[in-house]
């Protein structure tokens, strides 16, 4: 095999760090290198909760593929992924109304994952997921929108049905969206809806009492990947912020108008973000399926799919089960959680294991050293653990946006958001509704 063509399905986390990886090889002719993405661009998800509430301009979150492989002979195809035949090494694409065939000798699937309902009534048609920029300016449209009906509301009721929001999910996301969320509907309120005299029979004003924002997590407790005293600081934030926490409440069914909970209690709530959950995205394979673990492709200590010696896959797509990592409880066998940390860690082995089974060496083997978790509630305050220290703070607040920062492949992204992260301390967010 002169020139390995290498595939990569996905440029997120997993398949745009695998890409990164293999850029010299492929500049100086020594493999050849397609990437193929739904999207022209790579997505920041950690920062999207920003960008659905007004602190980060969409484009500052997503880099486009071209300029990170710009000036090599990478080959970057938009298209999405139809299936693929392990026969023949083909993978076949679509876009603008035509599929193309492309070959490959290795193949990388990283095509990531995408939220999941559970089969709960009304949920997929009434909530709002956020997973891609377009949910993000989706959720910040709906919210500047609430605000502007209710400018209009008859009555005192009708503009508190409006100003009611609800989250569904105790996660990372959903605490960061959450907290951030307050913040932006609160400096909403102060600057630009609210009036010292309220009365109900005048339309055109907002009290800041009238706004809710409602987090329903099905556990008892939020962040359940932290130790309780973080967990408990977040949840202190959250209500300090006005965030009403709905903890150990099960979502039963979503209308428009909001939940209804396993308890039978009524969540009113305009718009409702639905960060409960996500379920892998597998390609279709032309004949026999890959094996599954829940929903994600299971695949071996060197990350390719049961029976495929070409075939790798890695993050979200990917349920590796780590026993090293979890040696400490050998009954636990959770795989590697679906994080764009473990992602970027899996890219290594992945590019190591796809060049020595090239040149026909051993194969290394992969241990999940997860270096810690960090979440933002808010301006001002995160909550981190970083190996066996549990921080919780402004200062923690400032590791974590430093810490995002540098994981931006461009100075020029990062210069950007350096630039609009300063604004926004002294200028309000943005309230300009472009859908
Ligand atoms: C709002 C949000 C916040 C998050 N915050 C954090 C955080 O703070 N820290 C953290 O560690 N993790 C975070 N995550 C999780 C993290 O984003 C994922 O674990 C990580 O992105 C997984 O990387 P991946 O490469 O497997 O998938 P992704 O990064 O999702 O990339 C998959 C890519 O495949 C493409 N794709 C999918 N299907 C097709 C197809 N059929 N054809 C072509 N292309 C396709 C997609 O467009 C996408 O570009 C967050 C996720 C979300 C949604």
């Amino acid at each position: 095999m002169l020139r390995p063509r290498i595939v990569i399905l996905g440029a997120g986390f997993g398949g745009m760090y695998v890409a990164k990886r293999f850029k010299r090889l492929a500049k100086k002719g020594l493999i050849e290198l397609t990437i193929i993405n739904r999207t022209n661009y790579f997505l920041f998800t950690p920062l999207l909760h920003e960008v659905a509430t007004g602190g980060l301009n969409p484009r500052n979150v997503a880099e486009p593929i071209r300029e990170v492989f710009a000036g090599t002979p990478v080959r970057v195809v938009q298209a999405a992924v139809e299936s693929i035949d392990t026969e023949k090494r083909i993978v076949t694409v679509s876009a603008h109304n035509e599929t193309t065939e492309i070959p490959y000798d290795y193949l990388v699937i990283a095509t990531g994952a995408e939220t999941n309902y559970y089969g709960i009534p009304g949920a997929s048609e009434h909530t709002l997921p956020l997973k891609n920029l377009a949910d993000a300016a989706r959720i910040r449209s709906e919210i500047i929108d609430a605000f502007e009906h209710a400018v209009l509301a008859q009555s005192e009721e009708e503009r508190r049905e409006l100003l009611s929001f609800a989250i569904v999910g105790g996660g990372a996301t959903g605490v960061e969206l959450a907290a951030e969320l307050s913040d932006f509907v609160q400096g909403m309120i102060k600057r630009y809806y609210r009036k010292t005299h309220c009365a109900p029979s005048e339309p055109g004003h907002c009290r800041s009492e009238e706004a809710a924002i409602t987090l329903i997590h099905t556990g008892k407790e939020l962040l359940e990947m932290f130790v309780p005293s973080l967990r408990k600081a977040s949840e202190r934030r959250l209500i300090k912020s006005g965030v009403v926490l709905r903890l150990g409440s099960t979502v039963t069914e979503v209308m428009p108008d909001g939940l209804r909970l396993a308890d039978g209690t009524f969540v009113i709530a305009s718009t409702t973000v639905w960060t409960a959950g996500v379920k892998a995205i597998v390609p279709r394979f032309a004949g026999e399926q890959p094996a599954l673990s829940g929903s994600r492709l299971i695949v071996d200590e060197f990350f390719r799919l049961q029976g495929h010696e070409r075939i790798f896959a890695l993050g979200d797509a990917a349920g590796y089960v780590d026993t090293h990592a979890f040696k400490k409880d050998s009954k636990n066998t959770r795989p590697v959680p679906m994080l764009a940390q473990a992602a970027v860690l899996e890219t290594k082995i992945v590019t190591a294991n796809i060049l020595a089974s090239i040149r026909r060496k051993p194969l290394f083997t992969f241990q999940y050293k997860p270096k810690g978790a960090m979440v933002s509630v808010g301006q001002w305050f995160a909550i981190g653990e970083i190996y066996s220290l549990h921080i919780a703070g402004w200062f923690t607040w400032w590791l974590w946006r430093t810490v995002y920062l540098f994981k931006f492949a461009s100075w020029q992204k990062r210069i950007r958001i350096m630039i609009e992260w300063t604004l926004d301390i002294f200028f309000p967010r943005d309230i300009t509704k472009l859908m």
